[in-house]
């Protein structure tokens, strides 16, 4: 037994099984073994092309109530449904629009979630309550295999206690849920790094409900004009977000994170500024800067994450970085704001989360 596991087993309980599965050889006895927790209600945590899943039979209310308890997540906040093939999507919606049926021809299997109105095969545990689920196709190989091997329709939240960030790697998803689960499948690290794109296709007018790699313009040179839930960029507490979770401080680090946005120089000097000034008063301080720019800081931990140009890699590296941060014991995190257009907007969206908002304009 790991240290992991005996933790795990003392403060939760469980014995929860680690297997590791190479997406181009699937060992399919391992498969019908996850695939057999979740047809008895149990959980499973599985790797995602987007971020690691915590699964559970979407079909089954017992466990989306299970989900809920193991993340100690809000149970308004609805799950994302995931399934391996379009015959599984009709059987969960009153009726396919044409417009999901566009998306789905060109981005599933992909990081995209559809949210369309829901059949009476979706109990109200999964949907939070609502009369609408929220749909993916997963890309990644052992996600596919995993979804097919436990009956079709895995119900999948992110496999991070609620309120920190997105795991990443399995050594996040061992950290948050060992002991809280039957089962974490080991698929090494995951290609892209944030959660999906979501697209509200209920209603008459397609809405963007949470930005990422599949951005506003792919959707719209697919579908033609899409709305923006405008609470995405705004701090403003008193609209309410469209997708009920986008509301909760998700993706938090332990540090007090905040933004600093303006010219480069500006920032840079701001920044070494207030760092030190936070060293000086005990604070353990952790930057979250570019290629371009970690040479220039004076202070603290500096972390890049990429190159400025490169998007694909700023996303896949953030949340790493602000698990990082916590694991060194980083009490307050500066970072330097990024572009908001394309993938931009996802990353930004994710990162004025992680830091409630607070940005300082020099
Ligand atoms: P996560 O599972 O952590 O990736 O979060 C799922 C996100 O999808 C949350 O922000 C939910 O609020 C949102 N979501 C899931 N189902 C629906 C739905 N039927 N309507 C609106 N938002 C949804
Ligand atoms: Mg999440």
């Amino acid at each position: 037994m790991t240290l992991m596991s005996l933790c795990g087993k003392i403060m939760g309980g469980m014995d929860t099984k680690v297997i590791s599965i190479n997406e181009d050889n699937i060992d399919i006895r391992l498969m019908e073994e996850a695939g057999d927790i979740i047809r008895s209600g149990g959980l499973v945590a599985f790797p995602t092309e987007t971020v690691y899943g915590l699964g559970g039979d979407a079909l089954n209310p017992m466990s989306s109530r299970k989900i809920y308890a193991a993340k100690g997540r809000p149970s308004d906040n609805p799950l994302i449904v995931h399934v391996a093939d379009m015959e599984s999507v009709e059987s969960i919606v009153t009726s396919v629009p044409d417009k999901a049926r566009v998306l789905a021809d060109k981005f599933w299997p992909g990081p995209l979630t559809i949210i369309m109105n829901k059949s009476d095969k979706v109990p109200y545990e999964t949907t939070g309550g609502l009369d609408t689920v929220a749909i993916r196709m997963p890309v990644h190989k052992t996600a596919l295999a995993f979804i097919r091997a436990s009956g079709g329709y895995i119900a999948a939240p992110s496999a991070n206690l609620s309120g920190r960030p997105s795991p990443t790697a399995v050594r996040y998803v061992k950290e948050d849920m060992s002991g809280r689960i039957e089962m974490i499948i080991d698929g090494g690290d995951v290609p892209i790094g944030l959660e999906s794109t979501i697209i509200d296709l209920s209603g008459d007018v397609p809405m963007l409900l949470r930005p990422g790699f599949i951005t506003l313009r792919m959707l719209e040179d697919a579908i033609g004009h899409v709305e923006t839930d405008p609470t995405i960029m705004s701090g403003d507490c008193k609209e309410r977000p469209k997708a009920p979770g986008m509301k909760y401080r998700h993706y938090a680090p332990k540090g007090d994170l905040v933004i600093v946005d303006g010219a480069r120089d500006a920032v840079i000097d701001h920044i070494n500024a207030h760092a030190s000034e936070e060293a000086g008063s005990g604070g353990k301080v952790g930057i979250i800067a570019t290629d371009e720019t970690e040479d220039l800081y004076r202070t603290g931990t500096v972390k890049s994450v990429g190159h400025r140009q490169d998007e694909s890699m700023i996303a896949h590296r953030l949340y790493t970085i602000l698990r990082e941060f916590d694991d060194e014991g980083v009490t307050k995190i500066f970072s330097e704001s990024f572009d908001s257009d394309g993938m931009g907007q996802a990353i930004m969206n994710r990162l004025l989360k992680a830091a409630g908002h607070q940005v300082i304009k020099v």
